[in-house]
């Protein structure tokens, strides 16, 4: 099971107030779910989901809250990895559960606002964002856990980048789910896909706070474990690259030195070298592997690292002068 299913399938396990499942039914079928009027004209609640945990929770609100009998159809999705396609159907009373909900004088036959449920679903009406729709703290964790059950994904922490997503559909309901989320400082931002407007956040420590927000202990603490862990790896693994550059450049740079006084002493010899540079010169020779540092320490008189630098390039030019002659 991926994290994201694992995610789900917590998720609705979690027993809440009533208050709160009525806020987390809103968000589902506000994000997956609207009104059909294609059977003549009877106006059918119908909610869909390829989550069959999320359907499960679909089903046992609308029962637990309204008294009713939804009926659940599943389909092959066409397109993709088939999938099941999950649709909880209301087939009278719709109008009534809306109304309970908060969407109070819907005019629902209007058809602005089409979408197709699934890619061979039915014609279904998005419903709109609740006007003045003021939140409980306890309705609002779970308003969110609504939509992410509905229409949300998240990286396995373990992949090449942190990423969470809800597919809003409308932009309306997209910036509604941006302020809700934004009220708890969590930096979501939000991206056109197609007709499609998508919330997500990309930082792992404000996927974690999401998590925890709605109700995902059990998720957040395997994210945090991968993380913290995939952390340490970056880590070491930038300490140790840092060491073998610092490594490779003494390492070169000694080499090179010792190339030109090789050479300097099999052209000229470094006893005819000035006294300053025949030093170094048979510093270097006797202490081939360490790096300049550790080289002016070793000097009969105190000279500055540069000081020293400048002395192997004193050497260099001349190798340089021998070789051409
Ligand atoms: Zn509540």
């Amino acid at each position: 099971m991926s994290f994201a299913a694992q995610t789900k399938k917590e998720l609705t396990l979690i027993a809440d107030n009533e208050c709160c499942r009525r806020s987390e039914l809103e968000a589902m079928i506000a994000l997956n779910g609207g009104v059909t009027t294609s059977e003549a004209k009877r106006q059918a609640l119908v909610v869909e989901t390829e989550n069959v945990a999320t359907a499960r929770r679909i089903y046992t609100h609308l029962k637990e809250l309204f008294q009713i009998h939804p009926e659940v159809l599943v389909r092959k999705k066409m397109r993709l990895k088939k999938n099941n396609v999950y649709a909880v159907w209301v087939p009278t009373q719709a109008e009534w559960i809306l109304s309970e909900l908060g969407w109070v004088g819907l005019d629902v036959g209007e058809k602005s606002n089409v979408r197709m449920a699934g890619d061979n679903g039915v014609p279904v009406t998005k419903l709109p964002v609740i006007g003045g729709r003021k939140y409980k703290p306890c309705c609002k964790r779970s308003f969110l856990r609504g939509a992410f059950l509905a229409a949300g994904s998240v990286n396995d922490p373990g992949g090449t980048s942190y990423h969470l997503e809800i597919s809003a559909g409308t932009l309306e309901r997209a910036e509604q789910l941006l302020s809700l989320m934004n009220s708890y400082g969590l930096h979501a931002k939000v991206i056109q896909r197609k007709r499609d407007h998508v919330v997500y956040l990309k930082e792992g420590e404000k996927i974690v706070e999401f998590l925890n927000i709605i109700g995902a202990h059990q998720a957040l603490l395997k994210f945090e474990d991968v993380r913290i862990l995939k952390g340490m790896r970056n880590q070491v693994n930038r300490l140790v690259n840092c060491e073998t550059a610092n490594l490779n450049k003494t390492i070169g740079a000694a080499v090179r030195q010792l190339e030109v006084i090789k050479f300097i002493d099999d052209r000229f010899g470094i006893a005819n070298l000035p006294g300053h540079l025949r030093e170094v010169a048979e510093l270097r020779l006797r202490y081939p592997e360490v790096n300049l540092q550790e080289l002016t320490a070793r000097m009969a008189h105190k000279v500055s690292k540069s000081g020293l630098n400048h002395r192997f390039r004193k050497l260099e030019e001349i190798a340089r002068k021998l070789r051409n002659g």
